[in-house]
């Protein structure tokens, strides 16, 4: 059972205080209302010679830790490779991605921006490859530090006339802390400055070795635009794919990711996942996060209604009784009992964990104590149009900071801009509201004015960092 750090004292005949002391020498924070870890039990009975017995009543809120152990490896089989394709922006991602999928099935799909997670699988060879778009490497690496390892495979694209710059070098350290294997695509080959030598030469220093200079990364090169090179992509995407021996039971009960989610008029919470194990199945009792439900409809990634979605397969998912977060996993259960007190318990246990965070002392916080007033924040509410560049605008966002000033997340949600964000925004000094690609409507537009919130909305999402920066460094020199 969880219990609180008062609860534990009490259970012990210790005060709060005393335990907070303990575990604070050790360098862990904690308030009387939070909740004791499992090591941090341990450490405590070690310290106040007590044995600690920790029952396992969080066995139903694990349940995908568990669930992998059930799983009946003698009808695995080879599923298809999850690709996700990275690069530096205007290198050719999206045309890179709009080209594959074009050159594979019927055109129709809006090409252009790919400011969302958008995802759909091809057959090459007979054999099928998905490819996953992700707003950005943060957005890819937030969802990997939830713990949602969807990709197999990462294509790092540099365009042949442009070489190695900054955002493809984030990008090589995302890959690389993946653990992904790497394909590189020289892109753009088709212009004339192109020049596949500076590339190969620019990414062994990064030590990203070209098999023909002797080292184990695949160079395609490639052009979004002629389409020459994709074929070699795609085979070369297999190749890989082979060597790391996906596999996966198409029988058990199905368990996805979560990769992008939004609300949509008419139709609900919608969640568009990808299959990592199992079938997902129309009519199946499923949890995921805090929502639960049973699947109403499920479109795949030709936007199709279909009865079901296999492995490595993406697509739409209706029916969950709210909007799931972006990376979480979507696992079919037995019986709406179960999905429904799973899906609770989760929910009470998030909320409980919001409260005491609420009443938290951070390490930074105490230190900004110390230096009394030195510290600015600059408060700011997010609102976009998806999850996705939700949670990489909000994990950029955090990043952003010195020792002088940071960003303070006030609140940060999917949807458009409305009067209570303003009512939000104007109960904390200084605190603007920023919106990626939603826009506040005339009412809200007036109310803003009137109560002198600043809205700042943008398309990309580079802008606005640029612009939070600039904010922030304007703070620096008054501080100065
Ligand atoms: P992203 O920001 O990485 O998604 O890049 P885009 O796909 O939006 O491409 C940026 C620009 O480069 C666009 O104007 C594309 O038309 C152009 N582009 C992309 N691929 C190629 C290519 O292979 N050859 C040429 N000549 N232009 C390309």
């Amino acid at each position: 059972e969880d219990i609180r750090v008062y609860e534990f004292a009490e259970a012990c005949g210790k005060s709060p205080a005393d335990v907070i002391k303990v575990l604070f020498s050790l360098g862990m924070m904690v308030t009387k209302n939070d909740f004791l870890k499992q090591d941090e039990l341990e450490i405590l009975g070690e310290e106040f010679g007590i044995s600690v017995t920790v029952k396992d009543a969080l066995e139903d809120v694990n349940y995908e830790e568990n669930y992998d152990e059930e799983i009946d490896t003698s009808s695995f089989v080879i599923r298809p490779p999850v690709v996700t394709i990275m690069g530096h922006v205007d290198h050719g991602k999206t045309s890179l991605l709009d080209k594959i999928r074009s050159s594979k099935v019927a055109a129709g799909e809006a090409g252009g921006i790919t400011q969302h997670i958008s995802s759909y699988t091809v057959i090459k060879n007979g054999q099928k490859i998905t490819f996953v778009d992700t707003p950005g490497h943060e957005a890819f690496s937030s969802m990997r530090t939830r713990g949602a390892n969807v990709t197999d495979i990462i294509i790092i694209v540099v365009a042949a006339d442009d070489g190695v710059k900054t955002q493809t070098e984030e990008v090589i350290s995302h890959a690389k802390a993946s653990g992904c294997p790497i394909i590189v695509a020289m892109n753009k080959m088709d212009k004339e400055t192109a020049n596949p030598d500076m590339v190969k030469a620019q990414m062994a220093e990064k030590n990203l070795t070209p098999v023909d200079w002797g080292g184990d990364i695949e160079f395609i090169p490639v052009s979004a635009r002629t389409g020459d090179g994709i074929e070699d992509l795609l085979e070369n995407i297999l190749i890989q794919s082979e060597l790391l021996e996906l596999k996966a039971d198409p029988t058990a009960k199905a368990k996805a990711t979560v990769i992008e989610s939004s609300l949509e008029k008419g139709r609900g919470p919608v969640a568009n996942i990808i299959v990592q194990n199992g079938t997902l199945r129309v009519g199946d009792n499923i949890v995921c996060d805090t929502t639960f439900g049973r699947v109403k409809a499920i479109t795949n990634d030709m936007g199709e209604i279909v009865k079901e979605l296999g492995l490595s397969e993406t697509g739409t998912v209706l029916g969950l009784n709210e909007v799931p977060t972006t990376g979480s996993s979507l696992i079919a259960m037995d019986s709406e009992k179960e999905v429904r007190d799973i899906a609770t318990t989760r929910a009470e246990h998030a909320r409980a964990k919001e409260l005491s965070k609420s009443t938290k002392v951070s390490l930074e916080e105490m230190s900004g104590l110390i230096a009394e007033g030195k510290i600015k924040q600059l408060p700011v509410i997010i609102k976009a149009d998806v999850g996705g560049s939700l949670e990489a605008i909000k994990g950029s966002l955090e990043k952003i900071a010195n020792d002088e000033v940071k960003v303070k997340v006030v609140h940060s949600a999917v949807g458009g801009i409305t009067e209570s964000d303003i009512v939000l925004a104007s109960a904390s000094e200084g605190c603007i509201i920023l919106g990626f690609n939603v826009r506040p409507t005339g009412a809200v537009k007036a109310k803003a004015k009137a109560d002198g919130v600043e809205i700042n909305t943008y398309s990309i999402i580079y802008d606005l960092l640029d612009d939070v920066k600039d904010a922030l460094s304007g703070m620096m020199s008054a501080v100065i």
